[in-house]
């Protein structure tokens, strides 16, 4: 429910209004806008609620939200979430750049890539210290020692560290080294998960389940903001479809279609959406034309011999190239890279 307060309202009557939504069992989030001031009423939706909070003093009109997902809705708010952390800024008018391995490799691997890549234009620094693999006889990822050797990267470049954490437990010890808690595809209904990555207050990247639907993508992203966490990106990597001529299928027109439903930044992650390398560029330029707040990228080196995801990497040289294209394509669409 949103409780739209008339422009002259007084505080009083506003923090009467928030008491009132609280006596109902709901909880209030006060929104103060630039002409007026909002207060959005959440939980579960029974008859008879309008009718209870219509009367009040300074309220102007009561309101349902139609979507299942009420902090997420752009219904509750308007104005496009900016997702900041440290270097890497997501949702305002430049498309962030995130770029590095699948996994972390080694110190030297990860410290020399990072220089690379921000000379080249990376705002922010992924890499997986944590790996969830599809097999359990494959790299796992080198965990808290792998978190210090992206630490040491930050450290040298200035670079926000984007990395996945797999266990509501690790969430403290991972937030400890990251700037942004990655959730990863298969984590994405991980329901205690994504309360601590909410608990935590850090930044969040989540991503799309393959099978998930957009609309339980978003109420994923629910059970972060629904902890008081504001800070969510929402990333499209591609579905599990019927075709098998890429790894996944990356379905674009969820970027404007999120951009319409939700005011939470949106990335694309062409990488794991294509899984051939030779696609990366051409998709990741597509998802800037659609709309997209930014992109997570694997840039590796030296892919052929990469621990993890090597067939899905671009070189530097290829990133370097596809940041100058995006630029252009950005300026296009009233962006900046
Ligand atoms: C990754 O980013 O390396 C990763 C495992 O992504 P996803 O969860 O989208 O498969
Ligand atoms: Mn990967």
């Amino acid at each position: 429910m949103i409780v739209v307060m008339k422009p002259d309202a007084t505080m009083t009557q506003i923090e009467h209004m928030a008491d009132q939504i609280t006596r109902l069992g709901l909880s209030p989030q006060v929104i103060h806008g630039k002409h007026q001031t909002v207060i959005a009423a959440l939980g579960e939706e029974r008859q008879g609620l309008i009718e209870a909070l219509e009367p009040g003093e300074g309220v102007e009109k009561v309101l349902p939200i139609m979507a299942p997902y009420k902090r997420a809705s752009s219904e509750l708010k308007k104005e496009r979430t900016v997702v900041a952390a440290r270097s890497l800024e997501v949702g305002g008018t430049k498309i962030a750049m995130i770029a590095g391995p699948c996994s972390v490799e080694s110190e030297e691997q990860i410290v020399s890539l990072a220089k690379t890549l921000k000379a080249l234009g990376a705002t922010g620094l992924r890499g997986g210290a944590f790996k969830p693999r599809t097999s359990p006889y494959s790299f796992q990822g080198h965990k808290e020692e792998g978190l210090k050797m992206l630490a040491a990267a930050r450290a040298e470049t200035g670079l926000a560290i984007v990395t996945e954490v797999m266990a509501p437990e690790h969430v403290p010890m991972v937030a400890e080294y990251a700037d942004v808690l990655q959730i990863g595809a298969r984590n994405m209904q991980n329901y205690q998960l994504l309360q601590a990555v909410g608990d935590s207050g850090k930044a969040a990247l989540l991503k799309r389940g393959m099978s998930a639907t957009v609309e339980e993508f978003l109420l994923a992203a629910e059970y972060i903001l629904d902890r008081g966490n504001p800070n969510v990106m929402l990333c499209e990597r591609g579905i599990r479809t019927f075709e098998d001529h890429t790894r996944f299928t990356l379905p674009l027109a969820t970027v404007p279609y999120l951009n319409e439903k939700s005011h939470l930044p949106v990335v694309v992650d062409p990488s794991h959406g294509t899984g051939k390398s030779r696609l990366v560029a051409p998709m990741a330029r597509a998802a800037v034309a659609a709309g997209a707040d930014g992109l997570i990228l694997e840039v590796h080196d030296d892919p052929e011999h990469a621990m993890s995801d090597g067939a899905q990497s671009i070189t530097p040289a290829t990133f370097k190239q596809l940041v100058d294209q995006c630029r252009r394509i950005a300026a296009a669409v009233d962006r900046t890279v």
